[in-house]
């Protein structure tokens, strides 16, 4: 019965916040963030952090018991270092960064930071910890001044300013007539998939938390959207410990360690040179990559010739 309730009590709690007039839209994300699924132990304590570390030692994890997502998956991040994962669509690599997030629990193994089991900790403890880029970034229907300042509510003008240049993403903002004040979202102006990509930059900058997970874009950018991308991410993971969903040359070449996840668990680990001296998995997506944006690069040559 508890199954049944608990949803209900949830999706119940949801509509009296609506009903009470509860519009502020990023409150309704801290709800339906949460996996009602996921509580505090009773005796959790705060996150306390000195590196940040992160282990996953034999991590198994299903969303369906009959079938099995990771399958015993096993890497560190030292502090301050980046890990890249890489492989091919469905291969559980965004939902290794759930479950760092603590959506979802393992179903055997363990996740710590610095020697704490995730499960042992406060979620709101965790969650201050960590800085999440997701693919897609849901932008709240206001200013995008306002968009950039929730990462650290009480942030100055002037601090959002330097954020949003560190993210590259100033000069544009700038050149808007109402700038910062410029509304965004549904409601306002749309922006491109690689200008809320750093807009969420910004907001994580401004956030500055010790660790950091990034969840790549697929979508293909154009040279110097993936550049200016690219910087921007230099600066906000730098001696944050990192862990990078990739899809793009420029991050994993740069990554401390690239784990190749296929079929639930790491296939490959090394960093770019040796995984390419490796001639395996790895070496096949990057040639692949390769001849698929030089391909690119021709047929907007012989487009742009007279
Ligand atoms: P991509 O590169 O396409 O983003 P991925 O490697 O990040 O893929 P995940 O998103 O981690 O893959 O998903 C791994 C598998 O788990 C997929 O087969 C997906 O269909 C399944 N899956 C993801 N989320 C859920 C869910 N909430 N319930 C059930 N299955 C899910």
């Amino acid at each position: 019965l508890m199954q049944i309730y608990r949803p209900l009590n949830f999706i119940g709690f949801v509509y009296r916040e609506l009903r009470q007039g509860l519009t502020d839209i990023e409150e309704m994300f801290k709800l339906l963030d949460q996996n009602p699924e996921i509580e505090d132990k009773p005796d959790a304590q705060p996150l306390a952090i000195t590196g940040p570390v992160i282990r996953f030692d034999n991590v198994t994890f299903h969303y369906d018991e009959e079938r099995p997502i990771l399958k015993g998956v096993s890497f560190e991040v030292p502090a301050g270092k980046t890990v890249a994962i890489v492989g091919p669509t469905g291969a559980g690599k965004s939902t290794i960064s759930r479950l760092l997030y603590r959506f979802y629990d393992v179903t055997g193994g363990s996740i710590t930071i610095d020697g704490q089991d995730l499960r042992d900790v406060t979620q709101s403890s965790l969650r201050s910890a960590i800085g999440m880029v997701p693919q897609d970034t849901v932008l709240f229907n206001d200013t995008i001044g306002y968009n950039i300042q929730y990462g650290r509510p009480g942030a100055s003008d002037e601090e959002v300013r330097a954020a949003a240049a560190m993210a590259q993403v100033g000069p544009f903002i700038e050149a808007l007539p109402r700038a910062y004040d410029t509304p965004v979202g549904e409601r306002g102006l749309k922006l491109s998939g690689g200008e809320k990509q750093r807009v969420a930059i910004a907001r994580t900058i401004l956030k500055a938390p010790s660790i950091l997970i990034l969840d790549e874009a697929t979508s293909a950018l154009d040279t110097k959207t993936e550049r200016d991308i690219q910087s921007a991410l230099d600066v906000v993971s730098k001696n944050r410990t990192t862990v990078v969903i990739a899809h793009r040359l420029s991050t994993v070449v740069n990554a401390d360690e690239i784990l190749v996840l296929r079929d639930g668990v790491v296939a490959e680990r090394g960093n770019h040179v040796a995984l390419l001296a490796h001639d395996g998995l790895y070496a096949q997506m990057w040639s692949r990559q390769r001849e698929a944006t030089e391909a690119e690069e021709k047929l907007l040559e012989t487009a742009n010739d007279p």
